[in-house]
């Protein structure tokens, strides 16, 4: 497995890999971005992975420094997963002193649900990804639904910008009691991680209520809201809207994302699950 750490390396490279899929990560990498590296494997002969903590898509407040950054466990557990390449830039070799005044946005879809509560978030993404696109030219890029907000941005922008880069959802994986798998789980105490569980609970049990015929989307967002304050979770935003244009529905009528948001302490936590109609 290479390890890249500059720009210049790192095309070199990918010049001499043939038709590549790419898994971009912020590291401290747990089974959820394992299984995208799996799902990476179906759909092209090399895999790179990328780690980067990226500055510009973090608020002001919000943890960009104390973000975990296991780096050699991150590297560990890449060449297991027989990852060919990894891309590991530091924020200057990203972002140097001078950064070109370019800004994609897409604000149909970036400024509702996540973009309303973290402004200038999906800016800061889509920055970071069309420059990983440019430097490592995959074929493929996969993305998880538990980030069901940035794969759908991504996608678009994908589409609008042209990149000849398919574009591969992978499902949410959760821990055996629900709770879905993120770097930032491990700043919760034992207590914090069991208010955690009402989101998925929350969720699941919505799911179950449409499954049982309630098609209102408002009274699957009240199961919801229940499920997180009887834990008393700080809630941002409980969210049914359109997976294709993300604008709220009252009724599922089409696949339809329901979205949850919700601080526990200090740590904030997003999860989803997606209704289809038969
Ligand atoms: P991050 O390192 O948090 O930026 O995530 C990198 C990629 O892993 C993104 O495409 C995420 O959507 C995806 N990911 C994060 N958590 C999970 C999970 N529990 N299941 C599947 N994919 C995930």
């Amino acid at each position: 497995m290479q390890v890249l750490t500059t720009i210049d390396s790192c095309r070199d490279a990918r010049s001499r890999l043939g038709r590549l899929a790419l898994v971009p990560t912020m590291g401290a990498l747990h089974a959820g971005h394992l299984s995208l590296i799996e799902l990476a494997h179906q759909h092209a002969e090399t895999v790179a992975v990328s780690i980067f903590v990226n500055p510009t898509q973090f608020g002001p407040k919000e943890d960009f420094k104390k973000y975990p950054r296991p780096i050699e466990s991150d590297l560990r557990l890449c060449e297991q997963a027989g990852v060919d390449m990894v891309f590991q830039p530091a924020v200057e070799q990203m972002y140097p002193a001078e950064p070109a005044d370019l800004m994609i946005d897409l604000p149909s879809l970036s400024t509702v649900l996540e973009g309303k509560h973290r402004p200038g978030h999906f800016r800061g993404v889509c920055q970071v990804v069309a420059k990983l696109f440019n430097i490592i030219q995959p074929q493929a890029a996969c993305f998880g639904e538990k980030d069901y907000q940035q794969l759908r941005i991504l996608s678009a922008m994908t589409e609008a910008m042209n990149f000849p880069i398919r574009i591969i959802p992978g499902p949410t994986l959760r821990d055996p009691d629900g709770l879905a798998m993120s770097s930032r789980n491990r700043y919760l105490s034992p207590e914090e991680r069991t208010k955690a569980l009402s989101i998925s609970r929350g969720l699941f049990a919505a799911r179950d209520q449409f499954a049982s015929g309630i098609d209102q989307t408002n009274r699957l967002l009240t199961t919801i809201q229940h499920a997180l304050l009887e834990q008393h979770l700080a809630i941002d935003y409980v969210a049914a809207v359109d997976a294709k244009t993300l604008k709220p529905v009252e009724r599922v009528a089409s696949p339809t994302l329901l979205a949850v948001a919700a601080r526990v302490g200090s740590t904030r936590l997003i999860d989803n699950v997606i209704l289809s109609p038969q």
